[in-house]
């Protein structure tokens, strides 16, 4: 079976997802890693993408997905505060670039910025686009086709928004938005001419079929940035019990993802601190060839130079 998919993949033919699924569950590891790790050889960039971004607007958010610490909805003890200074940005996207890394995000809690948050932002996107060389990335929430050209017009090339997880699994997590919204936005912004950057979070108690399904919505949206959050369960969100993905899991999982999405940056990010030195090495020879950098969101990631260590040795070119 192993052979046949790799024959398929490398031949460019549909591969059936049935196929991919029995493959990434029921054969031994090193050998869907070792396939994995082909596809990515052949199809992926070995330029490792690496990202960075700041919280902000953090805390105070009406929606309710149950992983999330910034949800009203849960006590979670987080710091909470509204729109950070144009000075403090700046600052962060400057230190950022000094370290090479390509991209800088402005992430911000709640379902959307009003009107004069968005201004306040795009103030800050123009700042930083007279003072550094990065690419600029935002990551606001359901923001509609108006806001995303605003946003386009003061120099954001690419928008960030979540799938989270399969279509089955959203109802059960959020309620106070749906998947579809979501899509809406994603749509919106690539209408608009911008790139997107959309994943989700794995281990929230969803299969592998799951996962799956996302990975090939996806594919179908025309995603080629792809961030893998591991759930890091928080205390005082509905989620703070779940048990961790083991590695191999993990793992398997990295490799479903490649693949069903044998171009696109896989993306590390929030919760990678939770695993191994060994099984960080694994992930980046599997397929994660970008991650988020530096400290992330309300969970701590690792330092950048750590990262740029461990990215290096694993022969990717920065
Ligand atoms: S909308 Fe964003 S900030 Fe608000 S609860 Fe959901 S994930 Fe958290």
């Amino acid at each position: 079976m192993i052979a046949e998919i790799r024959q398929k993949i490398f031949n460019g033919d549909n591969v059936n997802t049935e196929d991919i699924l029995h493959t990434v569950k029921h054969c031994p590891l090193h050998e869907v890693i070792e396939l994995a790790h082909q596809i990515t050889l052949k199809y992926a960039s070995n330029k490792f993408d690496m990202c960075s971004i700041i919280n902000a607007k953090s805390g105070r958010c009406p929606e309710n997905c149950k992983w999330c610490a910034q949800s009203v909805h849960y006590s979670t003890n987080i710091e909470e505060y509204g729109i950070v200074s144009e000075d403090i940005c700046v600052k962060h996207a400057a230190e950022n670039e000094r370290y090479g890394v390509s991209r800088f995000s402005l992430v911000t809690s709640g379902k959307k910025p009003n009107d004069g948050e968005l201004d306040k932002i795009c103030s800050i996107y123009r700042k930083i686009k007279e003072n550094c060389n990065i690419k600029l990335c935002a990551s606001l929430g359901l923001v509609n086709y108006q806001q995303l050209q605003k946003l386009h017009e003061s120099g954001v090339e690419r928008y960030h928004c979540n799938l989270e997880t399969s279509p089955g699994m959203f109802g059960k997590l959020c309620s106070t938005h749906s998947q579809e919204q979501k899509i809406e936005t994603i749509k919106a912004a690539q209408k608009c001419g911008m790139t997107v950057c959309s994943g989700g979070i794995i281990g929230m108690g969803e299969s592998m079929e799951d996962r799956a399904e996302m990975a090939l919505i996806l594919k179908d949206l025309g995603i080629l940035s792809i961030p893998i959050n591991l759930l890091q369960s928080i205390k005082g969100t509905p989620l703070e019990n779940t048990e961790k993905l083991s590695e191999e899991e993990i793992l398997r999982t990295i490799a479903l993802f490649r693949m069903i999405n044998p171009k696109a940056y896989l993306r590390f990010a929030g919760g990678r601190s939770q695993i191994s030195e060994e099984g960080v090495k694994q992930a980046l020879y599997t397929g994660i060839n970008s991650a988020i950098v530096g400290n992330l969101l309300t969970t701590i990631g690792s330092g950048i130079d750590e990262d740029i260590k461990r990215i290096k040795e694993s022969g990717y070119e920065l």
